[in-house]
């Protein structure tokens, strides 16, 4: 082994570097759903040897706890991985990131805990990087409960946003204090790290809604900023470029998300939005039910059909049912298409997954801004467990919670179909004009049951 010394350390580098650019290619291949899986295998791969590369460093110490940390989390991840419906994930999401901020912030703390005294920068970055893990990892928590159903969504605390900079500032003072009084006071220590655990829960705990994704993808962003931080710390090269990946990427899916819902950052953190009982605008009217032969006979004789897939087709599993009746159409002669809204469903390309897993080619699926036009030559949009994303009040309703999203126009449509089980709201917890238009039927049950006996009404019909 002695003979080998001399290769180890830039055996270690060389893997790292691979590594870190199995992260970006497998990153690059995410951003299409054709080569997406692909992608995940390369960054896994990336992790793999990454892993396998620490164990070769001189002088390791605790390898059995390593490895017993390593199988605990490896039967976690791929037990949950398996299990989790796809209905979900973005709690899931939400909690895997929260564990990436706490581990960063554990680094800092082991290496402030070590009792010797860390160079200003080295301490600097430790604490810098420990506070913004240890805010990803408690906020995460809490957007896993709330995403779970375990927490109030609408908790706020009075002057909430006092409060906040208040506890911000107290955080920071006490990790600028760990980081002059080096080697750090274990009590100066275990209150910063307390301190920026509850400042990650309190100004996580009042938003809600629909503000939850983007949320979770700043807090994605910031626990690769604290990785990178930690890896500095480290010397390790690849978390620096791992946890740098991280951060820029969650930080173009928040800039992305919030641009998508058209509410600044600072908004979505700072101004409160409630998940129910929210301003409806005062929608009155009555709601038209229709039955499926009425919805198969005006699909099947229109020219052209967009179809609005919603979170509601994804609980319902309906989406293979839909592609079936979209092929149906297309072989009578009606043009189909699919608008995706980019917070359709729970998580970012929601939709697109489910669509992409039913088989429905990626030429017949549209982004919002480029179908947007289209709504008003269309015979038909048909909704499908769609709400928040076709809510005219986004337009119109300056107190509504969601004013400002761009949505989807389905109500330009000649004919609006919607496909829901009862009267059931969106996730922003608030009534949706569209569905009393007169323009618009409701076809009331669950997803898969009504597509399927909308399938066997259109193969009935004559060309
Ligand atoms: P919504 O949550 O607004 O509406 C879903 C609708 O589906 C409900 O009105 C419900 O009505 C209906 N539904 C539920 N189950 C079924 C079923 N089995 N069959 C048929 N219909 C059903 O969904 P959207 O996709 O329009 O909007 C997404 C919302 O979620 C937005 O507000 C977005 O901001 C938010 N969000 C988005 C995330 C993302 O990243 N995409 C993540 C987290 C939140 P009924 O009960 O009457 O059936």
């Amino acid at each position: 082994m002695s003979g080998l010394q001399p290769f180890i350390v830039p055996a270690i580098q060389g893997s790292y570097f691979i590594a870190a650019v199995l992260f970006i290619l497998g990153l690059k291949a995410m951003s299409s759903p054709v080569t997406a899986r692909g992608g995940i295998v390369w960054a896994g791969v990336g992790m793999l040897l990454a892993t396998l590369a620490t164990f070769l460093t001189p002088g390791l110490h605790n390898i059995g706890l390593m490895l017993v940390a390593i199988a605990v989390g490896t039967v976690l991840a791929w037990w949950s991985g398996k299990t989790v419906k796809m209905t979900d994930m973005p709690q899931m999401i939400a909690i895997y990131n929260g564990m990436g901020g706490g581990a960063a912030a554990a680094i800092a703390a082991v290496e402030f805990a070590r009792g010797e005294a860390l160079s200003p920068l080295v301490a600097g970055l430790a604490a810098l990087g420990a506070l913004i893990g240890a805010v990803a990892f408690s906020g995460s928590c809490v957007a896993y409960a709330k995403l779970q159903g375990l927490m109030n969504k609408t908790f706020r605390l009075p002057a909430q946003n006092a409060v906040n900079a208040v506890l911000s500032l107290v955080t920071v003072g006490l990790g600028v204090a760990v980081v002059l009084g080096q080697p750090a006071d274990p009590t100066l220590v275990v209150a910063f790290f307390v301190a920026a655990l509850l400042l990650g829960a309190i100004v996580t705990l009042p938003i809600g809604g629909a503000d939850m994704p983007v949320v979770i993808s700043l807090f994605n962003a910031f626990t690769g900023l604290a990785v990178g931080l930690e890896g500095f710390v480290l010397g390790n090269p690849a978390l620096m470029i791992a946890g740098i990946v991280v951060g820029a990427a969650g930080t173009l899916l928040t800039q992305l998300m919030a641009r998508a819902m058209n509410r600044p950052l600072s908004n979505i953190l700072f101004v409160p939005m409630g998940t129910a009982g929210g301003d409806d605008g005062g929608v009155t009217g009555s709601m038209r039910a229709l039955t499926p032969l009425d919805a198969a006979a005006v699909m099947r004789y229109a020219q052209k059909v967009i179809i609005v897939p919603g979170y509601g087709m994804a609980v319902a599993h309906a989406q293979h049912k839909v592609w079936e009746m979209a092929m149906l159409l297309e072989e009578a002669g009606v043009e189909v298409k699919f608008a995706i809204h980019p917070v359709a469903g729970r998580m970012p390309g929601h939709m697109n997954v489910l669509l992409a897993e039913a088989g429905v080619p990626y030429d017949k699926i549209f982004d919002l801004e480029d179908i947007n036009a289209e709504f008003a030559t269309a015979d038909v949009a048909l909704v499908i467990g769609a709400n928040d994303v076709v809510n005219p009040a986004a337009r119109t309703n300056k107190s509504s919670p969601i004013y400002g999203m761009p949505i989807l126009n389905a109500d330009y449509a000649q004919n609006v179909i919607v496909v829901k089980r009862g009267q059931g709201t969106g996730y922003s917890g608030i009534e949706n004009a569209l569905f009393y238009n007169d323009n618009t039927r409701m076809l009331y049950g669950s997803a898969q049951q009504v597509v399927a006996e909308v399938i066997a009404n259109v193969k009935t019909m004559q060309a």
